[in-house]
Formats: C-alpha cells, structure tokens, sequence
C-alpha cells in the first residue's frame, strides 16, 4: 500500500495499485498553483487513489479540472479532469516515498521557465505527451 498526505497531516491518502504514469509539468497553471518551477505527478487509476483522513478542498482551475487541497495547509494533493475521469493526477512530492515511482518524461515544455533545467536526458513534449 502506498500513501501520502499534506504537509501538516490533516489529509492523507492511499493508493491501492501502483501508478501507471508519472511525470514532470512544466505548465502554467501548475506553477502558479503550487508556486514550484516544475510539478511531478503520478498518473493512478480513479478506483485505486482514496482519501483516507480529512476532507479536501478543491478548486476548479478550468472548467474541467477538480484539483483537491489540504484547507488547512493548501498542500496540493491531487487533480482529476473531467476529460479523463477514470485517473487522479497525485502530487508525487506528497507520497511518503517520493523516490518510489521515478518520471518517465516533462510535460509542457511549450509554457517552460527559461532558467529551469533538467539534465536528465528525459523525453520531452510541448503539450502533454499525448498531444505530443
Ligand atoms: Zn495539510
Ligand atoms: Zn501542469
């Protein structure tokens, strides 16, 4: 079992499989949200992610797209879009093991910071990498 939570613990969640994705978002909307150059996420099946303490706050940052937070600490945990609705986004930096599921590629390079460099021979994709 693989879990996670905010910052100050009021909001813990679990995963019940592995993810089936991760990667690094350059996007705007991640930076201005979190306040972080880049976001890594994890791509988990909807019936795999649960919350397990607390009750998020969530925001709709577009039309589509729930992003649920921690109300006491703003930690944000995860993400959905109506677009894909069998998936939650998962912040990785909130597992308790941040190391366990490595990026496979960035995403949104096309919104990227200038100064922001990785050097870690990932792919890299200008929309998202199925957009291309
Ligand atoms: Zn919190
Ligand atoms: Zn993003």
């Amino acid at each position: 079992m693989v879990e996670g939570g905010c910052h100050c613990g009021a909001l813990r969640y679990a995963l019940a499989a592995a993810p089936v994705g991760s990667m690094i978002c350059h996007c705007r909307s991640c930076l201005r949200i979190t306040g972080a150059p880049v976001v890594a996420w994890l791509t988990v099946a909807s019936d795999a992610f649960a919350i397990t303490k607390g009750e998020p706050a969530r925001y709709a940052s577009s039309p589509k797209v729930d992003r649920r937070f921690c109300g006491v600490c703003g930690t944000h945990v995860a993400y959905t879009t109506t677009d894909d609705p069998d998936y939650f986004e998962v912040a990785t930096g909130t597992l308790d093991e941040p190391n366990a599921f490595p990026p496979t590629h960035h995403s949104w390079l096309s919104h990227d910071l200038n100064w922001v460099e990785f050097g870690d021979g990932l792919p890299t994709f200008q929309k998202s990498r199925g957009e291309g």
